[in-house]
């Protein structure tokens, strides 16, 4: 961190899905680091699972540039998929959308806007370039040429299939070969005519109807794998550092990544570390429609702030699987008004004389140390409410001076750069009548020096959902 961490540290451990051990970080190129992570198949709003992935993967590349590092951090957009022409033909069946205009193609850029907005509400702004598949299929087709002229892959009748058999290494980063239940199935890679019942496909040529694009085996689009490594290797080259994903998506998908790129390259490894995030679950069940406990971001965002998903997140360690309940959304919420009334108590402290202590001290060391084990957020937080409790009994004993609040505010403020949960800019999002009239009056209190009277207030604005803080420009007001 700027100036009180130590900055770029060799001390950084991460845990490697290819070796599935923990492993010193160190990337390819000095402090460069290349990073891609699965971006989502735009055919639906995204869903809290997908809110965990990005969020993790965001704190994860803030941690990371936070320490010196260079990152460009990549995502895909998979804009063609069979997901998104079936929802698209659905849609023009039903009449809801003309079916003359409405295509596969407005429907994944209809939906790119919403996820590219949910990012938005939920504060992911560490991604330095997105990708959609469909503005790669030059590349997409250089790879697949070079994958029949090697003898990979092999043409029949509905496309070209990657042969799993000629890839000698195929289940080293899952362990396995064959599919199992809860595998990420694309139905792209369904064909009679393949060689072995693993082969995906890499080119589909397309029926009546369907987008296409041109290519030399005819009109035709791209299977799900191939698009990652046409991107990747664009951008970062045949090799990089991390790919990161929910992982779920270790096999097929990555596995025939590294298939798909080391057969091209004959480099290995594709990537030096893979990072895979653990299932966020609802109340202990998968999420799905059918099960009426499909949350999608945006819901979620209309009773509650990012702000309290971007804790929950932060309190679980980002392999572990988490299980969102309704108890624990309160519970976040009550920790997070706790950080709100700390900070908001070290910004009135005044007190000049100081009194030395090892509260700050204590909570940098643990904080870094939690984060240089593989990211140990769930350590690391908890180190900043060990600081808080200890802080609280100081204040209480008048035991803080300005300079020490101003101190812990600032190491606040530097981990913030990483979670992005505790100093929101005034929001865009409006705030209801009810909650401006109290805090108005609560102004009024406090300038007439009734103090009871302004808590009593705070505490009824607390109650509908808003922290008020008091700042020299004024009250701030932050949803909790
Ligand atoms: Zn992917």
């Amino acid at each position: 961190m700027r100036k009180t961490m130590v900055k770029y540290s060799n001390m950084l451990k991460v845990h490697n899905t290819l070796s599935r051990k923990k492993e010193e970080f160190k990337p390819i190129r000095d402090k460069k680091v290349n990073l891609f992570v699965c971006g989502p198949t735009v055919y639906d709003y995204s869903h809290l699972g997908h809110a965990r992935t990005y969020i993790i993967f965001d704190v994860i590349v803030k941690y990371l540039k936070q320490k010196g590092y260079d990152v460009t951090y990549l995502q895909n957009i998979t804009d063609i998929d069979d997901k998104i022409i079936n929802r698209a033909k659905k849609l023009a069946s039903e009449g809801k959308e003309d079916k003359s205009s409405f295509s596969a193609i407005a429907l994944a850029r209809l939906f790119e806007k919403e996820y590219l907005e949910d990012m938005k509400g939920l504060k992911v702004d560490s991604v330095s370039k997105y990708a959609r598949a469909t503005e790669h299929v030059k590349e997409i087709i250089s790879q697949v040429e070079r994958l029949l002229k090697k003898g990979f892959a092999y043409q029949i009748e509905d496309g070209i299939y990657y042969d799993i058999a000629k890839f000698k290494e195929y289940g080293k980063l899952s362990k396995r070969t064959a599919l199992q239940a809860e595998d990420a199935v694309s139905r792209i890679d369904e064909s009679k005519g393949k060689r072995n019942k693993g082969d995906f496909c890499l080119w589909k040529l397309s029926k009546e109807g369907e987008p296409s694009w041109p290519s030399p085996w005819g009109k035709g689009r791209p299977g799900w794998h191939i698009e990652d490594t046409a991107i990747t290797e664009k951008y970062f080259g045949s090799q990089y550092d991390i790919h990161g994903g929910a992982r779920d998506l270790i096999f097929p998908h990555h596995e025939a990544e590294i298939a798909q790129m080391e057969a091209i390259s004959g480099k290995s490894p594709l990537v030096k570390y893979w990072l895979h995030s653990g299932f966020l679950t609802v109340k202990g069940q998968k999420m799905a429609k059918s099960l009426g406990n499909f949350i999608t971001i945006r819901d979620f965002l209309k009773e509650n702030s990012a702000r309290v998903l971007r804790l929950l997140v932060a309190k679980n360690h980002y392999r572990s699987p988490l299980d969102y309940t309704d108890n624990l959304i309160s519970q976040t919420k009550k920790e997070l008004e706790r950080i709100d009334e700390f900070v908001d108590k070290l910004s009135r402290i005044k007190t000049v004389d100081a009194h030395p202590q090892q509260i700050l001290k204590g909570a940098k060391e643990e904080f870094e140390k939690a984060m240089e084990d593989d990211f140990n957020t769930p350590r690391a937080i908890a180190a900043v409410f060990e600081m808080i409790s200890a802080g609280n009994s100081l204040i209480d004993e008048n035991k803080i001076s300005g300079k020490d609040a101003k101190a812990i505010l600032s190491f606040l403020k530097e981990i913030d750069e990483v979670f992005n949960l505790i100093f929101w800019k005034k929001e865009k999002q409006e705030t209801p009548d009810e909650v401006m009239k109290l805090v108005k009056e609560r102004e009024k209190r406090r300038k007439e020096g009734l103090w009871q009277k302004a808590d009593e207030i705070r505490k009824q604005i607390k109650e509908l959902g808003y922290w008020v803080e008091d700042t020299k420009e004024g009250s701030k007001i932050k949803k909790i």
